[in-house]
């Protein structure tokens, strides 16, 4: 019991393309940080070997003896069984097909390891030392290469029976809409990712636009400067993926009535022109009780979302 209060954990963030590893103390202070590309290419077995060599870099970068180290939390790309620590089949990353990632790098690390889903962990993050510090009830979107979501009740996350709740990308939003990787149709992912949103202006400029021999936009960098030189095409397609996301979010509002939702990721670039529909559609959907104590609110730890929630994930665990 009074052994916590020295608690220091490594804290992993694992995603396809980015790596980044902590060291993290209890108050959830970050005392060394590594930042890589993930080397993935190569298979499973050289990427395990990549996580157990950025977790004794950064121990060390820590300037911590490794005993001091109790336990190590992970966020990673889903779909994964968090009972057991076993990573199904991550779409980005290939072979991996139920692999006992926990059981390996306990093996490996010698400390107890927590997974969890990269989505989940940055909602535990934001709830406990981010934007929803002090809430009861908290959902996080996070709006990138995909739509996840992840929600928490009374500093816990709700996985559901088979670990796959707050999974708001993959809820329909429109009927007969675009077809997505999951097999459904019409999902909020095909509308409100970075791919998704860039594809709809590029068909749109396509569509409407009097710009002969315009090259296709490539980021949503390109898409926000089209919106500043007062492109109305774009902004229009900015406007509806507020409008759709409002739709989803005015769902969550009356279906578990949360304190806050917490948008995430580099969609929320786009800023007031995304946001403000996005709000104004929530209002005009929700019943009054739901969105009057609601709030809406941009991540405050951004990056380290991920980090600080995989770190709490194991730091209750201890
Ligand atoms: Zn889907």
């Amino acid at each position: 019991m009074t052994k916590i209060s020295n608690n220091h954990v490594l804290a992993a963030d694992i995603g396809g393309t980015n790596t980044r590893m902590a060291v993290v103390n209890e108050n959830g202070d970050i005392l060394a940080l590594l930042k890589k590309t993930t080397y993935c290419k190569d298979g499973r077995d050289k990427m395990i070997k990549f996580i157990v060599s950025c977790a004794e870099e950064t121990i060390k970068e820590s300037r911590l003896p490794k005993e001091e180290i109790c336990g190590m939390g992970i966020g990673f790309p889903g779909p994964l069984n968090v009972e057991t620590g076993t990573i199904f089949n991550p779409p980005n990353l290939n072979g991996w097909d139920n692999i006992p990632l926990r059981d390996i790098l306990e093996k490996e690390l010698r400390v107890p390891v927590a997974i969890e889903n990269d989505a989940n962990a940055a909602a535990l993050g934001e709830w406990w030392k981010g934007a929803g510090s002090g809430t009861s009830s908290l959902f996080c979107i996070t709006l990138g290469t995909g739509v996840g979501g992840g929600l928490v009740m009374d500093g816990k996350i709700w996985h559901g029976a088979s670990s796959i709740a707050g999974e708001i990308g993959h809820t329909t939003v429109i009927r007969d809409g675009i077809q997505c990787t999951c097999g459904n149709i019409g999902c909020l992912e095909r509308y409100a990712c970075s791919g998704g949103i860039l594809k709809r202006v590029n068909d749109a400029l396509l569509r409407e636009g009097d710009h002969a021999g315009l090259q296709p936009l490539k980021d949503l960098k390109q898409v926000s400067h089209m919106v500043m030189q007062g492109n109305e095409i774009v902004l229009n397609i900015i406007k509806e993926t507020g409008v759709i996301l409002g739709i989803a979010i005015a769902n969550i509002a009356n279906l578990l009535n949360p304190e806050i939702i917490v948008l995430f990721g580099g969609v929320t670039n786009l800023g007031e022109n995304l946001v403000g529909p996005l709000k104004e559609e929530v209002n005009r959907r929700a019943f009054k009780k739901a969105t009057e104590s609601l709030r809406i609110e941009l991540s405050q730890l951004g990056d380290n979302s991920g980090i600080l929630g995989a770190a709490k994930n194991i730091l209750s665990k201890l």
